[in-house]
């Protein structure tokens, strides 16, 4: 179809830095929406319902899954997570390029509904690393973060099977990085 974004499927660990690479990526390319999910988890402070997510009931989210309103959706450490599906192709018919933020089980469906997307992980210069910036920024317990330290291994084991891996090194380097791989696949297109 003419004129049709590019769907970008952007995936790291938790605490691995996407959420700030992904401010930036949304300020310097104008032409970029992030999908806003639905999920189950509670809002942490400073979070607003519509804004990182859609704060809703499992209820809510059962009926969503039921009316096939989701392009993916996953369990992850206790919460389920999902993509909405009808804003993410209104915006690609509208020739926006849409990112969605997503763990890697959301990704291999995705994969598998949108062959052309282009699909990016966002990796950790070390495990260690990972661990001391998952802790350091202490927006859960140490229960909970043990549990996503044992999810962010398994996600590092999936690495390969996606179209490009950035490391975040550097942050403005994984930004150019990032900005890069989408300029060079419209470019393509
Ligand atoms: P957090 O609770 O830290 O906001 O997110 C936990 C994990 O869920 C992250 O890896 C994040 O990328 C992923 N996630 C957020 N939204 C979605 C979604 O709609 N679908 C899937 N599959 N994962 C999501």
């Amino acid at each position: 179809m003419e004129n049709k974004g590019l769907l970008i499927v952007y995936t790291g660990a938790s605490g691995v830095g996407k959420g700030t690479i992904m401010k930036m990526l949304l300020e310097k390319n104008p032409n970029l929406r992030l999908s806003v999910s639905a999920t189950t988890r509670k809002p942490r402070e400073g979070e607003q319902d519509g804004r990182e997510y859609y704060f809703v009931s499992h209820e809510r989210f059962d009926e969503m899954i039921a009316e096939n309103g989701f392009l993916e959706h996953a369990e992850y450490v206790g919460n389920k997570y999902g993509t909405p599906k009808e804003p993410v192709f209104r915006m690609l018919d509208e020739g926006l390029d849409v990112i969605l933020e997503i763990e890697v089980k959301g990704f291999l469906q995705v994969k598998k509904a949108c062959p052309d997307c282009v699909t990016i992980f966002i990796a950790p210069p070390s495990f260690e690393e990972l661990q001391l910036r998952l802790r350091g920024r202490g927006t859960e317990s140490e229960e909970v973060i043990a549990e996503r330290l044992k999810t962010a291994e398994e996600e590092l084991k999936s690495q390969s099977l996606f179209d490009y891996v950035v490391i975040n090194d550097d942050l403005d380097r994984a930004v150019d990085e990032v900005l890069s791989i989408i300029a060079d696949k419209k470019n393509q297109a």
